[in-house]
């Protein structure tokens, strides 16, 4: 069971400690039960104490540390005047998500929740925070031009969190992020989350900034079981283009996003499938705020039904519907893979999450299996089955690789099987993830 799974006997939101203005707000937007992160994380944020919290987008995270923000004011007779609660998340999207959700959770009451982004109008945001919400979202690097405007009061902050730390700390946030500490009172709640509480930078800024935090740690893979993990091998990256657009033709699927490694790649690759007839867009970050919003909503109102999108630009996408990921590029870690494929399988729906496999990314989607504990189901597409089947040769045992026994037809006609020159290594130039999913990229 994960942890965007709800179970019978899991207390219902009620049970939690919610408002009743808090509770019309959830069935109205059709949330009828917590799911574990919420379950766990609620009671331990009202309490008021620091939290460390790794849990998956799509877990229900947004709302576990969202409603009991809210609950505290409805909890609190007065407020003093500046910014209560802070949310910082890494990028734009995910801080206007969270905006979203926090505005419709807090309709039948009084609280603000105003969203401070790059990529818009300082004059705008400045009127935005003399209104004095309760509750900024936002990305750090505007946070730190807002304080050093004296937009933004911070001195009276009662709750602190960092969303997606991870992600913060990859993108080159940190110094923002200390900037941003120097402000703060000492006493305050904070509240991490991160795809994972194994990142060094994460861990040691936690010992800095959380005050004997308590870990929870919801799921341990980090994926949910309503995703169905799969690989089609490759050959290149002609053959994955094919591949793609004929997956993407042929698969049942509401919405699906394409994740590239590179920007060029995604550009070129949603031209190929247009060009093939899919309705699809394209959005990396190299397009404006402006452009990435306009596809995000032509997907999100069915005008297409194709993303092609890089990681940083889909960081925090939450698009109902969507039921296919592929992974053009594998990634280059494991929690990235993690944060792709959660675009799908979504609150407990189901999704199918498609990795193409060269033979230079088998080690790296090797990797990604053993760091994350599951077995990738691999299948054919009929039609396009490429040279490469696998690696030829496992080198400790010398038996063939996969289940096949008999002799492997990609073997090389002259010297697979003669002992007496020596081979090369069988991963020079394969990418290399270690156990934990978090090494840097190398070659060996
Ligand atoms: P998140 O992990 O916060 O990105 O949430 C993923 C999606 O699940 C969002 O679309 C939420 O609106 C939705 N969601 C959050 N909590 C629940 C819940 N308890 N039951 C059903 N859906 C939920």
């Amino acid at each position: 069971m994960t942890d965007t799974t709800t179970e019978p006997t899991q207390a219902t939101f009620a049970e939690l400690g919610l408002d009743d203005r808090l509770l019309r707000a959830l069935a109205e937007m059709g949330i009828e039960s917590p799911t574990n992160v919420q379950t766990q994380t609620i009671p331990l944020a009202l309490d008021g104490g620091d939290l460390q919290v790794s849990a998956e987008t799509g877990s229900g995270k947004t709302a576990a540390f969202l409603l009991p923000l809210l609950q505290q004011f409805l909890n609190s007779q007065q407020r003093p005047a500046g910014t209560q609660m802070l949310v910082l998340t890494p990028t734009r999207e995910l801080a206007r998500q969270i905006n979203k959700e926090g505005e419709k959770f807090a309709r039948f009451t009084s609280i603000k929740v105003a969203a401070l982004t790059g990529g818009q109008e300082m004059k705008y945001q400045a009127a935005l925070l003399r209104r004095d919400p309760e509750i900024v979202v936002a990305t750090p690097g505007r946070v730190v031009d807002h304080i050093k405007a004296k937009n933004i009061d911070l001195s009276a902050l009662a709750c602190l969190v960092f969303d997606e730390a991870d992600r913060m700390f990859d993108m080159g946030f940190a110094e923002d992020l200390n900037a941003i500490l120097e402000q703060l009172p000492s006493e305050r709640q904070t509240m991490l989350f991160s795809a994972t509480l194994n990142h060094l930078k994460v861990a040691s800024f936690a010992r800095r900034a959380l005050n004997e935090p308590r870990q929870l740690s919801i799921n341990r893979s980090g994926l949910p079981d309503s995703i169905k993990q799969q690989i089609v091998l490759a050959d290149d990256e002609k053959h994955k283009d094919k591949l793609t657009a004929k997956l993407l033709n042929d698969e049942r699927y509401e919405k699906a996003i394409v994740f590239t490694n590179t920007r060029a790649k995604a550009s070129k690759l949603e031209a190929y499938l247009r060009y093939t007839g899919l309705r699809c867009g394209v959005i990396h970050s190299e397009f404006s705020q402006d452009e990435r919003l306009r596809v995000l909503n032509l997907l999100r109102d069915g005008r297409i039904d194709i993303l092609v999108a890089t990681d940083v630009a889909a960081r925090g996408i939450d698009v109902d519907g969507v039921d296919l990921v592929i992974n053009y590029d594998m990634t280059r870690k494991g929690d990235e893979h993690v944060h792709r494929t959660g675009r799908t399988g979504r609150a407990g729906k189901q999704g199918t999450a498609i990795s193409l496999v060269t033979a230079t990314e088998w080690n790296l989607m090797h990797g990604i299996e053993r760091y994350l504990k599951l077995k990738f189901e691999q299948r054919k597409v009929p039609g396009l089955e490429g040279v490469f089947k696998g690696p030829k040769k496992l080198k400790a045992s010398g038996k063939a690789a996969g289940s096949k026994k008999k002799k492997d037809k990609n073997a090389s006609p002259k010297g697979a099987a003669k002992k007496a020159k020596p081979k090369k290594p069988a991963n020079k130039g394969v990418f290399q993830v270690s156990d934990d999913g978090l090494a840097p990229l190398k070659r060996r």
